[in-house]
C-alpha cells in the first residue's frame, strides 16, 4: 500500500507528458497553416491603407447557386488547360514575379508611355446571383460580360449600366475538352454557316444594351476560321466589337475580326484562375507591366470575392500611379484613332514624295 501513491503519480506524469506532446503536435499540424494563411492573405504591397474600399466578406451558399452554376465552375479548368500551362506552372511563374517589390518599381513615365490604359473585364456575370449582385454593385466602373443563358440577365444588365459599367455579352463556344460543358446554345465546330448565323442572331437578340462580345471558353471554336468568320459577320452587321478571351494560343479571333473589319482587342492577363489574394495581386502586377509595355492592356477576371476585393484595393492605388481604367469600347476607339493618325502621316509623306 505504501508504494501505491508513487506509482499513480508516475502514471499521471506519463499522462501529462503525453498530453503535452499531443498539444504540440496539434499546434504544428493545425496552427502553422493558419499562420501561413494569415501572412498570405495580407495584401502586401499592392493594397493601400484604404481598408474601407475592401468589400465585406461574401459567403456563398451552395444551395442558392442555380443549377447552371456548374458551367461557371467548369470553365476554370479549361482556362488552365487551354492556355497549355497548368495551374502549377502558371503559379510558379507568377510567384517569381511576386518576389519583386511592387509599387516602388511601377511608375508611369508619361514622356514615354502617356497614360497607360487598362480594361478590366469580369466574365460569367449573371449566373451566380449573389456574386453577380456584388459585381454589379462594385463601386468602380468595370466591363461586365454576361452569359446569355442566365436568369434575370437583362435586369442585371440594366442595373450594371445604371452603375456606369460597360456591358458585353459573353458568348459560349465549344472548348477542346469534350467533357466540359460551355452551357446551352454554344457555337460548335461543324455547324453550317446558316446554323451558326442563326444561333448568333438568336442569342444576341435575347439581350440589349451591350456594345461588344467576348468568348466564353471556345478553345476549340476560336481556332476554327470558318466558324469565327460567321461570328464576325454577325458582329459586323450588329456593329459590335469583339474581345478575344484567348483561351487558346491558336485562336484566330483577332485575325478573323481584322479580316472582317470588326473592332477588337485581345485579353492579356487572366486574373483569378488560382483563387488566392497573392495570385490575383501578382496577376495585377503582370497586367501593369503589360500596360506599361504597350500603352494598354486587357484583363479578364470572374465574379469572385477574392477578385473583387483585390480590385477594390488595387484600382485607386493603380490610378494614383497613372494607370487609367477604361471601357473596352473607348480603348478600341482610341487605338483606331491613333492608328489612323499614324497612317495619315505616312500617307501624306508618300503623297508628297510622289509629286
Ligand atoms: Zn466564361
Amino acid at each position: 500500500m505504501k508504494h501505491l501513491p508513487p506509482v499513480i503519480f508516475h502514471r499521471r506524469s506519463i499522462l501529462a507528458v503525453f498530453i503535452c506532446v499531443a498539444v504540440i503536435v496539434l499546434q504544428l499540424v493545425f496552427l502553422r497553416p493558419l499562420d501561413k494563411q494569415d501572412v498570405v492573405q495580407e495584401p502586401v504591397q499592392l493594397v493601400t491603407n484604404k481598408q474601407d474600399l475592401i468589400l465585406p466578406p461574401i459567403t456563398l451558399d451552395k444551395e442558392e447557386k442555380p443549377r447552371i452554376e456548374d458551367f461557371y465552375i467548369q470553365e476554370q479548368a479549361i482556362v488552365s488547360k487551354d492556355t497549355q500551362a497548368g495551374p502549377v506552372k502558371q503559379e510558379n511563374t507568377v510567384i517569381v514575379e511576386e518576389e519583386l517589390p511592387i509599387s516602388p518599381l511601377i511608375e508611369v513615365k508619361p514622356e514615354k508611355y502617356g497614360t497607360s490604359k487598362i480594361v478590366i473585364i469580369i466574365d460569367d456575370v449573371g449566373i451566380n446571383h449573389k456574386m453577380s449582385e456584388a459585381t454589379v454593385n462594385f463601386n468602380e466602373p468595370l466591363t461586365l460580360a454576361f452569359l446569355p443563358y442566365g436568369e434575370h440577365t437583362q435586369d442585371f444588365i440594366n442595373r450594371a449600366k445604371q452603375k456606369k459599367h460597360e456591358v458585353m455579352v459573353h458568348f459560349p463556344m465549344e472548348p477542346m475538352d469534350d467533357t466540359v460543358n460551355p452551357g446551352p446554345n454554344a457555337a460548335r465546330v461543324g455547324m453550317t454557316e446558316l446554323e451558326l448565323k442563326n444561333l448568333f442572331e438568336t442569342e444576341l437578340s435575347k439581350l440589349y444594351g451591350f456594345d461588344g462580345v467576348n468568348n466564353h471558353m471556345g478553345s476549340r471554336f476560336t481556332q476554327d476560321h470558318f466558324g469565327m468568320s460567321a461570328f464576325m459577320d454577325v458582329l459586323k452587321e450588329k456593329d459590335l466589337f469583339f474581345v478575344d478571351s484567348k483561351t487558346i494560343g491558336n485562336s484566330v479571333g483577332a485575325s478573323t475580326a481584322a479580316e472582317k473589319g470588326v473592332a477588337n482587342l485581345t485579353r492579356d492577363v487572366f486574373l483569378d484562375h488560382v483563387e488566392t489574394p497573392e495570385f490575383v495581386n501578382s496577376a495585377l502586377l503582370k497586367l501593369e507591366k503589360a500596360a506599361l509595355d504597350k500603352g494598354y492592356a486587357v484583363a479578364i477576371g470572374h465574379p469572385k470575392e477574392v477578385t473583387l476585393n483585390a480590385l477594390a484595393a488595387w484600382i485607386p492605388d493603380a490610378q494614383s500611379r497613372g494607370f487609367e481604367i477604361v471601357r473596352a469600347k473607348d480603348l478600341i476607339e482610341e487605338i483606331q484613332l491613333s492608328a489612323t493618325n499614324k497612317m495619315d502621316a505616312g500617307e501624306k509623306t508618300a503623297l508628297l514624295k510622289s509629286y
